[in-house]
This record gives structure tokens, C-alpha cells and sequence, in this order.
């Protein structure tokens, strides 16, 4: 497409910044807010021989939702819900409705989103397109589980709309297939019943990596949610040891009083820490934390708080759901203390067979490297239909890295030796967070017979391959040719 380019005028360039901000590239920016503006961006890119990627809330780690000196159509303005069947559950929105938006609107009527992410800020398209994932995937699935229908507007500029059964393959592929099918502008979605505003929560810690893992298969019957948190830094007999959380839904008649737990009041997040330090200034002191020192201190502060507190037999107690699921929310800008290079992170998923293991080498390999990773989180899921899948029936690692100017180069090949033990343990990536795949990465990990279908289905759909993100063009463009 480049040979056709032509000037576009440079009041839209912005630069397009991954959300870790280890990365990002300049891209004329369009916000258009309703369908016909939306299709109007699209024939200028055509006239003008660019490219298109979709971006939605902005919120995946690395460069999925950048793309290079092209277009970057920014769904966030198209954020209208156009039907809600309060008896049924059953809603309709278009894609740039967030978590929080959805989650408010359906609160009052007993309803809640079935899969959430770690932010509210995320849009329905952002988590249809990479199918995300809550606490929950090891029993409720991913996103795209709980989406009965999507619309989207194809290359050729048509609407298609797609099912389970009408346009199936487009609807298997799209969901989870990170834009590179065509823009999802209206999504349907069965939400969860709920009886409550609050869930039953357990905390307890955990002595080592072992009976961190355990603790999920323990505690799949009777839970809802299940999360892990594992000290990154410990060593000895104290290695991989962690602080779990499991959660459950209230059944009808447990809540005395459903309707004021199930008001917006009973959900807001307070905007202060212990009514003393403003959250909007949080980052800022937690920025001289920020380094192996101040992690190694917070990382061991917590393990023991979570020891002392909870203890390995737990406590529990009452919670919202926004106070469970968006406990990153509570610090807002909490990534500007990672100071100017940001971060990236990387999240592999394993079979429940090699995950243990794989884990224990990941987390090892940072000791050694001394570039421990400063949050890691672990979750349990089951395996997905769709094209692009990436949870099997197993574990998850999520592993945050501050990027430096000086250590950029280290963590880049780091995460070379990690990719060696992904491979050998039969793990998968995740491209919302995915920062450092490289083409024959993609075909060790998914397989080269999804690699080739992922290239069939988007020379099908769009054979000028008119979709493209800096993670397409990274991964995928050169196996394409
Ligand atoms: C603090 C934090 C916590 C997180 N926690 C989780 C978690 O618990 N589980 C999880 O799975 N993920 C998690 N994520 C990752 C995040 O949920 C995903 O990256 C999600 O896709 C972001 O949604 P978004 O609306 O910001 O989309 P963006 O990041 O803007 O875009 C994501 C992808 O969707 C495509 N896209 C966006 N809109 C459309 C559209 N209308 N049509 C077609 N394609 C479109 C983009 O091209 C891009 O490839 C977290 C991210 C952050 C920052």
C-alpha cells in the first residue's frame, strides 16, 4: 500500500503510545462517533492509500492497537448502549462501551459483566477482539464464551453480522483476532445474575510454589473467582510462595439487603488510601519503590502482611465487585511509577501438566538475571474454541518488568531465554500483552497449522490485508508473504 500513499494532513497525527509506554509509533488518529463518520475514515484511508487498525480503551501492554505512520481508528466515541433486556440479561452495545460503563448501566437490575478485566477502563470491542480473561476462565471462560452476536464493517465496507452458526468462521476468528478481521460495531453479550452486590472473599497465604499451585485445584469447587499472587522475590524454601484469593457469588436470599449493595454508591472505590493519601498522588510515592530494593521490600511487606493477616487457613470476609475485580483502578496513573521508560509484560500460559515447572524456571531465570519482575499473578483457565486461542487447560503467569534506557537491551534478552522455556514446557502468549514475540515464536507456540489459518481467514476477509497494527506487522506480516 505504501507506493499509493498519499499526504494526509497532519492535524490528526498523534503518537500512539502502547499502555506499558515501553513502545509506541506516530498515526493519524480518527474518534469518530458515529457509523457514518466511522465508514467516511475508512474511505479516506482507501483514498489515501493507508492502512487501518481499531483501538479501543488504549489498555493493551504493548503494540497491538499502534500502527505506523498509517490510521488508528479509535472506537472509544462509538459508546452507545442500544438494547437491554433487563428479564433476559441480554445487552447490545457498540464497541467502545467500557467495562464500567456496562457494569453501571446493568448494576440496579441484578446483572454483572460474566468476564472482567484487572481495569474497568477497557471497551467491549478491546476485550472482544483479544478475548480477555478474568479471575474466573476456569469456569466461565473467556469473553467471547458470553458474546451471542457481533456486526462488524468488513474491508469492502459492508456490515456483516455473525454467530455461532451465520458466518461462523468469521465469528470464531474474530473474536480474540486482535482487529485484523474488520471493526466490531455492535456487540451482543449475556451478562451473569447476580443476587448481591458484594462477594464472599478468602484470603490466605501460601509457603512455597507448590502449594500456591495446588491451592487453585483445592478451591475450584465452591469458588467463582480464584487469583494468586506470588512473591517474585523469595528464595530458599520460601520460593514461589504467595498470597491467594478466592470469591464467591451471594445466592438469592444470602444478602439481607441486595438492593442497597447493588446500588453505584455501594461500589464506589473511596479516592483516598486510609482516608489519608489521595489515590491520584499514589504513583508518585510508589515510584521510589519502583527498583529491586523497594520490590524486594513490598514484595516480602505483603507475603507477610497476607501470613499474619490471613494466615494459610484464611479469613474471610465481605467485598464489592468493583473493589475485587479493579483493584488497579484504585491507583490511577499507578504505572507512571515506573518511571519514563514504563514497562512491558509478559503472560505465558501453560498446560496444567508443565506449568508448575515452566513457572519455577521463569521465576528463577529473573533471580538469576537479577531483573526479578515486580507483580506477578496467577490464574487458572480451561481451554477456548475460538481461532486464536490462548488459554489451554491450565495456568497462567503474568509478570510486569520495569524498562529502562539502560536495561532494555537486558530485558529484551531475557525474555529470549524465557521464550526458550515457554516453548520447551509448551506454553502460549497473549497478544493484549505481548511486547517481544517474534514471527517463529508465533509458529512454535500456536502451531503452524493456526498460523496458516489465522493468514487463510484474513486473506478471505481482507485479501488487501487493509487491517494492520504494528503487532500484525511484527508478528504476522512477514509470515504472510
Ligand atoms: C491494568 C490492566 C489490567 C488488565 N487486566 C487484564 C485481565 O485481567 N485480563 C485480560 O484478558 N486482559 C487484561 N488486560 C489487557 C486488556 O484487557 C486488553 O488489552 C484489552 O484488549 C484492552 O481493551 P481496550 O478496549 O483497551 O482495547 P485496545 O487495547 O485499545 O485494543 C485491543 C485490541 O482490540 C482491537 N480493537 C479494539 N477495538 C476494536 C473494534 N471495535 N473492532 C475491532 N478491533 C478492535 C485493537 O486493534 C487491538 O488489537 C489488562 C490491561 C491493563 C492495562
Amino acid at each position: 500500500m505504501d507506493s499509493l500513499k498519499q499526504e494526509l494532513p497532519d492535524d490528526h497525527l498523534e503518537y500512539v503510545e502502547a499502555w506499558g509506554r515501553a513502545s509506541g509509533s506516530v498515526a493519524h488518529v480518527f474518534r469518530p462517533s458515529t457509523l457514518a463518520e466511522l465508514k467516511k475514515t475508512i474511505q479516506l484511508a482507501k483514498d489515501t492509500g493507508r492502512t487501518v487498525g481499531f483501538r479501543g480503551g488504549g489498555n493493551s501492554y504493548g503494540d497491538a492497537f499502534g500502527n505506523r505512520e498509517n490510521i488508528v481508528l479509535d472506537t472509544s466515541r462509538l459508546n452507545r448502549i442500544t438494547n437491554w433486556d433487563p428479564e433476559a440479561g441480554l445487552i447490545t452495545v457498540e464497541p467502545g462501551v467500557t467495562i464500567e460503563q456496562l457494569w453501571r448501566y446493568v448494576l440496579a437490575d441484578g446483572w454483572w459483566p460474566p468476564i472482567v478485566t484487572g481495569t474497568a477502563k477497557t471497551t467491549v470491542g478491546g476485550c472482544a477482539s483479544m478475548n480477555t480473561h478474568g479471575k474466573n476462565g476456569f469456569n466461565m471462560g473467556t469473553f467471547g464464551d458470553h458474546i451471542t452476536e457481533i456486526e462488524m464493517i468488513m474491508a469492502n465496507g459492508r456490515k456483516k453480522v455473525c454467530t455461532r452458526d451465520k458466518n461462523s468462521d468469521l465469528f470464531f476468528a474474530a473474536i480474540g483476532g486482535f482487529g485484523m478481521f474488520g471493526c466490531l460495531v455492535s456487540i451482543t453479550i449475556q451478562l451473569k445474575k447476580i443476587y448481591s452486590g458484594q462477594l464472599e472473599v478468602t484470603g490466605c497465604s501460601r509457603p512455597n510454589l507448590a502449594s500456591v499451585m495446588s491451592w487453585f485445584d483445592e478451591n475450584r469447587d465452591g469458588s467463582d473467582y480464584l487469583v494468586g499472587w506470588v512473591d517474585s522475590t523469595a528464595r530458599g524454601k520460601s520460593f514461589g510462595r504467595g498470597e491467594m484469593h478466592k470469591a464467591r457469588y451471594f445466592e438469592p436470599g444470602e444478602d439481607p439487603a441486595p438492593a442497597r449493595s447493588l446500588s453505584l454508591e455501594a461500589q464506589s472505590i473511596p479516592d483516598s488510601i486510609l482516608g489519608l493519601i489521595p489515590k491520584s498522588s499514589m504513583w508518585f510515592y510508589m515510584g521510589f519503590f519502583f527498583n529491586n530494593p523497594g520490590m524486594t521490600l513490598v514484595n516480602t511487606g505483603k507475603y507477610v502482611a497476607a501470613k499474619l493477616l490471613s494466615g494459610e487457613k484464611g479469613k474471610t470476609y465481605k467485598q464489592s465487585h468493583t473493589a475485587y475485580h479493579f483493584l488497579l483502578d484504585y491507583v490511577p496513573g499507578w504505572k507512571w511509577g515506573y518511571g519514563r521508560g514504563g514497562l512491558i509484560q509478559y503472560q505465558t500460559f501453560f498446560p496444567k501438566e508443565t506449568a508448575e515447572n515452566a513457572f519455577a524456571e521463569l521465576l528463577k531465570l529473573n533471580q538469576e538475571r537479577r531483573m526479578p519482575n515486580y507483580l506477578t499473578v496467577l490464574k487458572r483457565h480451561k481451554p477456548s474454541d475460538f481461532l486464536v486461542s490462548y488459554s489451554p487447560d491450565g495456568y497462567s503467569m503474568a509478570m510486569d518488568f520495569r524498562i529502562t534506557d539502560k536495561n532494555r537491551e537486558q530485558v529484551a534478552r531475557m525474555a529470549r531465554s524465557m521464550d526458550e522455556i515457554v516453548v520447551k514446557h509448551s506454553g502460549q502468549f497473549y497478544f493484549a500483552k505481548d511486547s517481544t514475540m517474534r514471527p517463529d515464536l508465533a509458529e512454535a507456540t500456536m502451531g503452524k497449522e493456526k498460523v496458516a489459518e489465522v493468514i487463510r481467514l484474513k486473506k478471505k476477509y481482507d485479501p488487501k490485508f487493509f487491517f494492520q497494527t504494528d503487532l500484525w506487522n511484527r508478528i504476522f506480516a512477514p509470515l504472510a508473504k
